[in-house]
């Protein structure tokens, strides 16, 4: 059946369109480090989904009707109710974006010597548990490191790790089972309500905490609805609160799901732990009905948080990954598979076969991407996850080399889309001509933001 568009998108800005030249000075300045770029010298951003995305007319008149008041604000109860609406949690405590809520969390729950276990950290999430002292151990099913496979499910956790490591010598150490839905570090895989009940199942089993991090969870929700046998005819808002109630709470990053530019949420059911978490959100974001969001914030999340789950929006975000996919293949160039909801992750150890990962071949095709088009897009190979030695020499390269593009919601088209396409064409013609890079200052933490390349 034929589906007509399901937004209309009415506000319009030009983009940049700088030079080769004007490029080639820029990235040269920013030190081949594609967080250091100028966004006007960038005609297509791909680099994040996160607060990137387009209002809507509805989310604008909400903010209309903010209300500032420090404590108990109209806003905030117009925030807590459309978050009550997804979560069976009596606890919701509201922080200024999703790190926030992992560093509240993991203050009240791990600490040195404590592990959270989790199908895959995203990176502040790692960096939020060891900068409390703890291990921040990752357990993807096997089917989430092969690039190729066509599961539906590469983002669920290997369930039978999960159990040794409960049941094993570390398994008091525990303090946390995380599950991060879609899997974003592992290719924006989903994780299937199956994995999501048999995960909460052995954290309970063993006494310990299982939550999830939900930044996507309409999307993961939408995947579900599409790819899990006996979800086909519920609705992606159904699938999110059952997602929610196989957990004992979640942090949210309202800056992808919940279609804000700001905000992030922290809720659970437990009393007593959020009676823990209660002094680090106002000691380190805010009053508990603001946590650091404006009133502002608050309606057009409370308002997102209503639109993320409709089956247009979400049919169309996978449209778009499905076609910026198609249009790579059409290039050439592989990407994991099968495509997800927010970004599609391109191979770049394939397409550039003649640089070994110490050349890092991933941050090459991102910088490529910049160089010949104006499209920002972020590494995530060994540059990211690779281990370096005193000299910032590669000693362990990453598993794979891909570069991420992220799709900002509701804000490009298919023109975005296809101009994409064509760039990456133009460089597939030629991979061997694209060059290698050698870093030359890389901080021993959250490397990719702040480190410098040259070329080698
Ligand atoms: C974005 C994100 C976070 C962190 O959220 P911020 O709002 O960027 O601080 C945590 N986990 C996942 C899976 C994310 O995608």
């Amino acid at each position: 059946m034929l589906q007509p568009p399901a937004v209309l998108a009415a506000t319009v800005r030009p983009l940049p369109a700088p030079s080769a030249a004007e490029r080639e000075e820029e990235i040269v300045r920013a030190g081949f480090n594609p967080f250091k770029i100028d966004a006007r010298k960038v005609s297509v951003d791909l680099l994040s989904d996160s607060g990137t995305g387009a209002l809507s007319s509805a989310q604008q008149a909400a903010a209309q009707q903010a209300d500032e008041s420090y404590a108990g604000g109209a806003s905030w109860y117009r925030f807590h109710d459309s978050v009550r609406d997804l979560v069976p949690y009596r606890n919701i405590l509201p922080v200024h974006q999703g790190r926030a809520a992992e560093r509240v969390l993991f203050g009240a729950l791990l600490g040195p010597g404590k592990i959270s276990v989790s199908n895959t950290h995203f990176d502040t999430t790692r960096a939020n548990a060891e900068m409390v002292g703890a291990e921040a151990r990752d357990l993807p099913c096997a089917a989430g490191i092969d690039v190729d496979g066509d599961e539906p499910f590469k983002g669920d956790i290997d369930l039978d790790a999960l159990e040794r490591t409960l049941s094993g010598p570390d398994g008091h150490r525990v303090g946390l089972v995380l599950l991060t839905i879609t899997n974003n570090g592992l290719g924006g895989q989903p994780v299937s309500l199956a994995n999501i009940a048999a995960a909460g199942e052995i954290a309970r089993r063993h006494g310990v905490p299982f939550f999830l991090d939900a930044a996507r969870f309409a999307e993961n929700a939408w995947l579900i609805t599409r790819r899990e046998p006996g979800y086909a005819d519920w609705s992606p808002r159904e699938v999110a609160r059952r997602e929610f109630e196989l957990a004992d709470g979640c942090l949210i990053s309202l800056k992808k799901d919940g279609l804000g530019h700001a905000g992030g949420v922290l809720a659970m059911r437990d009393d007593a732990l959020a009676d823990r978490c209660k002094p680090l959100v106002i000691a380190g974001e805010g009053y508990l009905t603001y946590g650091g969001m404006s009133g502002r914030d608050l309606e057009v999340v409370a308002q997102g948080l209503r639109e993320v789950t409709d089956p247009g929006h979400l049919a169309g975000r996978e449209r778009d990954a499905a076609l910026l996919a198609e249009l790579a293949h059409q290039a050439g160039v592989r990407t994991v598979r099968p495509s997800g909801m927010h970004a599609i992750y391109l191979d770049a150890g394939r397409l550039l076969a003649h640089l070994p990962p110490e050349r890092f071949p991933g941050h090459a095709l991102a910088c490529e991407l910049y160089r010949r088009g104006g499209i920002r897009a972020a590494e995530l190979g060994s540059l990211y996850l690779g281990e370096l030695d005193e000299q910032l020499r590669l000693r362990t390269p990453a598993p794979f080399e891909l570069v991420r593009l992220a799709i900002p919601r509701r804000s490009y088209d298919e023109t975005h889309l296809r101009y994409v396409g064509a760039v990456l064409d133009d460089i597939a013609k030629e991979p061997e001509q694209v060059p290698g890079y050698r870093l030359t200052h890389a901080p021993p933490l959250l490397r990719h933001f702040e480190c410098r390349l040259e070329y080698a």
